[in-house]
């Protein structure tokens, strides 16, 4: 039995699609893996996704409350989502009604008290290039960073940052505090943080590089989905079988093809295929893949994530604000990273009349309310928000309450030569390819890009049977 329905929810997959052999499996049904199948699929390759949840998305998840659309993870689709946005196209969901329509652009800055400053991210380079945060000392070095930038496109180009290991020399914070403080302290530990989701300190200069290679020079519409960006994972995946509440337990290579132990929903099966694509964390691919060298498995094991708590705030009426999404610098409220005035990303995700904040709190404040109750967390996110938009917890209709265990894989400096030394250890694989998020810290875009790319080293690497 492998088919999962939700309440009122369409169901992606046919009855059974699990059979003895398959051309390729792929792990994990988030962006990464749906992505892959889809490109396989379309290659005519036999193949099937396996993932251990209820519904396809993986990070992707979205819910109704009241007439409110929730995206628990992921929310927008900016310009620059270049490997997604034709995908979106291809599945007729650009620009149509209930799919990903145009949204808000403009981030606000924090400043403490109810004050913003906005800028918009339609042209970002633009807004950088004229924005008060910095003086012009931050503009100088925003151009250096810019010819680092251009520097390390060869490098920084590739999703998978282990191609970047000769750059990894230091921090994000480190690299940027140098050239200016303030600079770092204005924009670029805030753009790291609702970017990337994590603080410069924890995350590699290659990160930064990467996210501005990504994200300069590609002026247009942020668009997000009316209906959720769940809608998005479902729609993909009618075009080739899932399997949920599937957990793959061991994946082993061999010489004619790959076997893969799966559980499905308690039931232990044993399948064959010609080749397997893993998109799983690291974590749990250092359980399944029992092949693995001991220092291979060692370095899955050591790459630690970030998590986050959200607390989703439906509001009786809108507040003034005009960006869609605030980001927090530290020093205005170290508890909250970013907040999502949901109104404004869009409108039609929440009903007329109403607002939605959606409040995303700090790896530390994940950490110490873990285990908290639901209560006792949101009211420790509402009353650190008050101080970013004060009064707005005056209108509070209902709140809805996310855990994310792992957001972004911390990338201390030096991560990416230990990745590519992980590499090197399983260069000599040649049915199993791993597109997961540890490559690089993603966003939906690089996840469906690392999909694209391991499917196209699937189909060129002339192992699947006839
Ligand atoms: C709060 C939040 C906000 C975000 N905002 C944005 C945003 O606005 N824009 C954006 O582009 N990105 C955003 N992201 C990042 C984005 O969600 C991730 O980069 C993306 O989902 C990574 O895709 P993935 O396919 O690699 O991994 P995932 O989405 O994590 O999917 C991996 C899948 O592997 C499955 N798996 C794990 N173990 C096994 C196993 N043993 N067997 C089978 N399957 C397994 C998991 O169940 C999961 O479904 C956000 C993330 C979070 C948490």
């Amino acid at each position: 039995m492998t088919k999962s329905k939700l309440p009122g929810e369409a169901t992606p997959n046919s009855e059974s699609p699990l059979k003895d052999r398959h051309g390729v499996v792929v792990v994990g049904a988030g962006p990464s893996g749906l992505a892959a199948a889809y490109r396989l699929q379309q290659a005519g390759v036999d193949v099937i996704v396996v993932d251990p949840g209820e519904d396809v998305g993986g990070k992707m998840k979205s819910r109704e409350v009241n007439g409110f659309h929730i995206d628990l993870g992921p929310t927008v689709v900016p310009p620059t989502h270049t490997n997604m946005i034709p995908i979106i196209k291809e599945l007729g969901m650009l620009d149509t009604p209930g799919g990903a329509e145009v949204a808000g652009s403009i981030f606000g800055i924090a400043q403490g008290g109810g004050k913003f400053v906005n800028l918009d991210t339609a042209n970002i380079a633009l807004a950088m290039a004229k924005t008060k945060l910095v003086g012009l000392r931050g503009k100088l070095a925003l151009a250096r960073i810019g010819f680092d930038v251009f520097r390390a496109r060869k490098f920084v180009r590739h999703p998978n940052l282990g191609n970047a290991a000769a750059l990894d020399t230091s921090s994000a914070e480190e690299y940027a505090r140098h050239l200016d403080p303030k600079l770092y302290d204005n924009l670029i530990d805030v753009l790291l943080h609702s970017q990337v989701g994590a603080p410069g300190s924890t995350l590699s200069k290659v990160d930064l590089l990467r996210l501005i290679f990504v994200e300069i020079g590609r002026p247009g519409p942020t668009r997000a989905f009316t209906n959720g960006v769940q809608s998005y994972a479902r729609k993909i995946a009618e075009n080739f079988p899932v399997s949920l509440k599937t957990t793959v337990e061991e994946l082993v290579e061999h010489k004619n093809g790959v076997t893969v132990t799966v559980n499905v929903d308690g039931e232990r099966r044993v399948i064959e295929a010609d080749s397997a694509i893993v998109t799983a964390d690291a974590h749990s691919s250092a359980k399944f893949l029992t092949q693995l060298s001991e220092s291979g498995r060692a370095f899955l094991n050591s790459i630690t994530y970030t998590s986050m708590t959200n607390v989703h705030v439906g509001l009786s009426k809108p507040t003034k604000e005009s960006a869609y999404m605030a980001l927090i610098p530290a020093s205005v409220e170290p508890r909250v990273l970013a907040v999502v005035f949901e109104r404004n990303r869009s409108q039609k995700c929440v009903p007329p009349g109403k607002e939605m904040i959606s409040i995303y709190s700090s790896d530390a404040i994940a950490e110490e309310y873990w285990d908290a109750d639901d209560e006792v967390l949101t009211k420790t996110l509402i009353e650190a928000t008050e101080n970013i938009v004060p009064g707005f917890s005056e209108n509070i209709e209902f709140t809805f309450v996310n855990r994310w265990p792992r957001v972004v894989s911390a990338s201390a400096p030096g991560r990416y030569k230990e990745l590519e030394k992980f590499q090197r250890g399983i260069s000599h694989w040649k049915r199993i390819h791993i597109a997961s998020d540890y490559l690089g810290n993603t966003n939906m875009d690089s996840a469906t890009s690392l999909g694209e790319i391991a499917a196209k080293d699937v189909l060129s690497s002339n192992l699947l049977s006839k």
